[in-house]
């Protein structure tokens, strides 16, 4: 049968790269070794780095002064690293928390200069945007974060504002174009939008790197990474590789624009029918709904088993929401075809028709 997969993380990844990644496993171009078992500095690895950095560089229409990095210790490494490396002892900067991975990061944050938490939706258990903040001029950065995977909201656009952004992209990375030049730093764990499990992909304008005074361990050190072009140490070589082949695929079906509006017509869809059938409810505040993350419930929680399981029979996977929300939550990141939302509309719909 069909499975049609929901999972919020790791996540899906386009069949057309499972099978391309399947067959680089057993024979890597041809040279009859696997990528698993090649050395990082050999031409043909170093060709799958570059051509990831400039993939990345050109779907995100990046200006000169980024540099790409794919380093390891997930997207939670660079709630510490960020901080360390652009937040000085003495200086401030702004941080919107928009839910768990906004809390987190605040945390690392903290432990090298001052944390200004300038607006929070914790009251309301994280269901909406915060629009009404001031931001001390004062401050090094904004840190935000983009898409919160948990909850089920995202930011529409990027903060109003003058200070420079660092952003938290996890979950949304090349869903949609983004204006990097706004930010000095972007990050993401590859595993929900943009690959496996394994690297995360930092984009950082390298004029904005040296300015704290502070000791930073080599591997912490941005400038250690751009130097030695993420192969200071050895890099995840397979999760790096995995990650190419889907920006390449989002490149082949044509960039984040075209992204962007499948990933509309495909939430639409969901929240039209959310919003349509009397036994579901959307969990957050409709301006600030999340295109890649959908969570919703059902009013009467003790159906919540039942309709899992016929979800389940008609090949929907990873639904169940996030343990700290409940409900449902149905991750409908690029890889995910308007086919897999058609499926599951039509099972909320016969749902009604068999228990409204
Ligand atoms: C998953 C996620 C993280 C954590 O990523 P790791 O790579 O597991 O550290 C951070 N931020 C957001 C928005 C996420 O969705």
């Amino acid at each position: 049968m069909k499975k049609y997969n929901f999972f919020a993380g790791p996540a899906i990844l386009p069949k057309s790269v499972i099978m391309k990644t399947a067959e680089s496993i057993t024979d890597f171009e041809g040279m009859g070794l696997s990528i698993m078992e090649i050395s990082h500095r050999s031409k043909q690895f170093v060709g799958v780095m570059d051509k990831a950095i400039s993939l990345a560089k050109e779907l995100l229409n990046a200006p000169d002064n980024y540099e790409v990095l794919f380093l390891t210790g997930g997207a939670s490494s660079q709630f510490y690293m960020t901080a360390m490396n652009l937040l000085g002892q003495n200086q401030k900067a702004a941080y919107i928390n928009t839910g768990s991975w906004s809390t987190k990061a605040i945390k690392e944050a903290q432990h090298f200069g001052q944390v200004d938490e300038i607006a929070s939706s914790k009251d309301q258990n994280f269901n909406y945007i915060p629009k009404d903040y001031n931001i001390d001029p004062e401050a090094k950065y904004l840190h935000y974060t983009s898409n919160n995977t948990i909850f089920g909201t995202q930011f529409q656009n990027a903060p109003e504002t003058d200070i420079p952004l660092v952003a938290d992209m996890s979950s949304d990375i090349f869903s949609r174009p983004i204006d990097v030049k706004r930010h000095v730093l972007i990050y993401a764990g590859a595993q929900k939008n943009m690959g496996p499990a394994g690297t995360t992909f930092v984009m950082v304008d390298k004029n904005a790197l040296g300015k704290v005074n502070r000791h930073i361990p080599t591997m912490l050190d941005y400038h250690t990474h751009i130097a030695k072009g993420s192969m200071f140490n050895t890099p995840p070589v397979l999760p790096i590789y995995v990650s190419m082949l889907t920006m390449q695929w989002v490149k082949d079906h044509g960039g984040v624009t075209a992204m962007e509006k499948k990933n509309t017509e495909k939430s639409e869809l969901l929240y039209s029918e959310i919003d349509r059938n009397g036994l579901f409810v959307g969990n957050v505040s409709a301006e600030d709904r999340s295109k890649m993350n959908v969570c919703f419930s059902l009013h009467n929680t003790e159906l919540e088993k039942e309709f899992l399981a016929i979800s389940k029979e008609a090949g929907c996977e990873g639904l169940p929401g996030h343990r700290s929300v409940g409900g449902f939550r149905a991750s409908i990141y690029n890889a995910m075809d308007i086919e897999g939302v058609q499926v599951l509309v039509e099972v909320m719909k016969e749902f009604e028709r068999t228990h409204g």
